[in-house]
């Protein structure tokens, strides 16, 4: 049994050499490992570095304050280095954000904290479903806030971890939500196709592209013969392609 473990939160996370984002569970996961530790073993020296703790959902907040009543040394501060000395120890070097101190920990057991990333059948889904990726590999909604869960092909929804990480309570309700999305959509008989959509004025397009890079439902693109086409089934009218087309080619009809 380890005599003295450290954890180490954000590896791979929060940092622009990595990725940007905050991987979400890490905080929670570690109080709870470091919980389990104490209360198992109450001589055990457990000490979590961390960069600020993220206990946002209801109940987090005041299970952080047990476990640090629990005698669980927090330090704020990133981990400079680990190296292993000739016993096979793991000496951890970090330097407290708070007193400036540098502290030099010998510990039986490092647990890092790593980075949250997209699963491998991610990118196998953006290809075989035509997809939209997000700027760090997750798959991506429509629109955060508005349509968390809608992707730009109707009848796909997205749910939990795919498009970000997320802890267990919030992907069960993206999940719910995902659930309720596909079971309106199938209560319909018939599904309603939207009725403004874009059109290409031809003999104005330029073939710069610019408007199949730029919708979000892959319903425009240019041809072999450089010139933008508008798929009618995915197009939803949503006029970015317009205002974006340098030429005005583009309006709604
Ligand atoms: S942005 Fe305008 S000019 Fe460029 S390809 Fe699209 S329709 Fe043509
Ligand atoms: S109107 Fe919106 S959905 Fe339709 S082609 Fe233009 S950008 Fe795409």
């Amino acid at each position: 049994t380890p005599k003295t473990v450290v954890m180490i939160q954000c590896v791979g996370s929060r940092s622009l050499k990595a990725n940007p984002y905050c991987s979400s569970v890490c905080c929670n996961v570690a109080l709870k490992n470091a919980q389990l530790l104490k209360q198992e073993y109450p001589e055990m020296d457990v000490i979590i570095f961390y960069i600020d703790i993220r206990t946002t959902d209801k109940g987090n907040e005041e299970y952080y304050r047990k476990i640090r009543e629990a005698d669980v040394r927090m330090i704020r501060g990133k981990v400079g280095e680990i190296n292993e000395d000739d016993d096979h120890n793991l000496m951890v070097r970090a330097y407290s954000s708070l007193t400036g101190e540098l502290n030099k920990i010998k510990a039986d057991m490092v647990v890092l904290s790593t980075g949250m990333n997209p699963s491998k059948g991610t990118m196998e889904a953006i290809e075989v479903l035509g997809l939209g990726k997000g700027p760090n590999g997750f798959l991506s909604e429509i629109h955060g806030c508005l349509k968390p869960q809608e992707t730009k092909n109707l009848g796909i929804y997205i749910c939990g971890s795919a498009a970000g990480p997320k802890n267990i309570p919030y992907s069960v309700s993206t999940a719910l939500a995902a659930a309720s999305k596909a079971a309106a959509l199938l209560s319909h008989k018939t599904i309603t196709q939207e009725l403004i959509i874009a059109e290409v004025d031809e003999s104005l397009c330029l073939g710069c592209h610019r408007c199949e890079k730029l919708c979000e439902y892959d319903a425009i693109s240019v041809d072999e013969d450089e010139i933008a086409k508008v798929d009618e089934l995915k197009c939803k009218g949503c006029g970015v392609c317009i205002s974006s087309c340098p030429a005005r080619a583009i309006d709604l009809k």
